[in-house]
């Protein structure tokens, strides 16, 4: 946090503070997708699973290359805290970290969601968000981060002296994969991972650059939607912080439940092409 500083400022710090800053990773190498095949593909689609996620609970399912997926707000706002894996392989799992460096710090349509190392290749691009009108906002908000992590026990129980709560997304996600795949809860713990939250909005303050959240603005009917480009396992929580307005690791938000849709389109988006893992050979510059 920037909030003092113990050093006097040289000569040229305005200089210096005044360089236009330059984009990290221009993305006019990554063909950013042409979203009418997608569009058109959803033309006479069929539902094939529903998955009501309970609040302050998570649930998996599985979506198939090809298909979509579709994530909706009912009864009441509330956020999301969403997990993706590979089928063929838990370790292939959605990487925030990267994925905020390629698209910056908020998705929405176009977007892809990108696979951890070795894998990095997209799992599944944005198709169509029903908030995409919030743009950003006078505090520098915006829905849909790939900033925050995931509401967890242990920073709670650092933060609160001790506290012991178990409904945290961290927890949700860690049951629901267990429940899912069979694996124990601690084996299934190191499988989750760096989330986007689905409908959150959140920020940096301008003058410290702390993470800031502030109660979303989704209603009920409200979805983001997802096109699958490998076999998944998507996992959701709905997060105990609810529409995220003031706090989470309690029960004391009130709290909803998301409902999970997934589609088989009658044929491919045209010109889509599953993608292969990452092309780089792994050999780290030794023979
Ligand atoms: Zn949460």
């Amino acid at each position: 946090m920037k909030l003092s500083h113990d050093h006097t400022a040289p000569a040229d710090a305005l200089a210096r503070k005044g360089i236009a800053p330059v984009i990290c990773y221009p993305v006019e190498g990554l063909a950013r997708p042409d979203m009418a095949p997608f569009r058109a593909a959803r033309a006479g689609w069929d539902k094939v699973a529903e998955v009501v996620v309970p609040a302050r609970e998570a649930r998996c399912w599985a979506v198939a290359a090809g298909q979509f997926f579709r994530i909706t707000s009912i009864e009441g706002p509330q956020v999301g805290d969403l997990n993706l894996w590979a089928q063929a392989d838990l370790r292939e799992r959605f990487y925030s970290g990267k994925t905020r460096a390629l698209h910056g710090t908020h998705l929405s349509t176009g977007d892809r969601m990108w696979s951890a190392f070795p894998f990095l290749r997209p799992m599944a691009v944005i198709t169509d968000d029903s908030l995409d009108w919030y743009g950003f906002d006078a505090f520098g908000g915006a829905v849909h981060d790939v900033i925050g992590t995931r509401c967890d026990p242990y920073t709670h129980n650092l933060l609160s002296g001790g506290g012991q709560y178990h409904h945290c997304c961290h927890s949700n996600l860690t049951r629901a994969l267990a429940d899912w795949t069979g694996l124990s809860l601690h084996e299934a713990e190191g499988h989750v991972h760096d989330v986007l939250n689905v409908f959150m909005c959140t920020g940096f303050t301008r003058d410290t650059g702390q993470y800031f959240m502030k109660a979303s603005p989704v209603r009920p009917g409200d979805y983001l939607e997802f096109f699958a480009e490998i076999d998944l396992v998507g996992g959701l929580s709905a997060c105990p912080g609810g529409d995220c307005s003031a706090e989470h690791s309690s029960d004391a938000a009130a709290c909803h439940p998301l409902l999970v849709e997934v589609f088989q389109p009658i044929a491919p988006p045209a010109g889509w092409v599953a993608p292969a893992v990452n092309g780089y050979d792994r050999s780290h510059g030794r023979p």
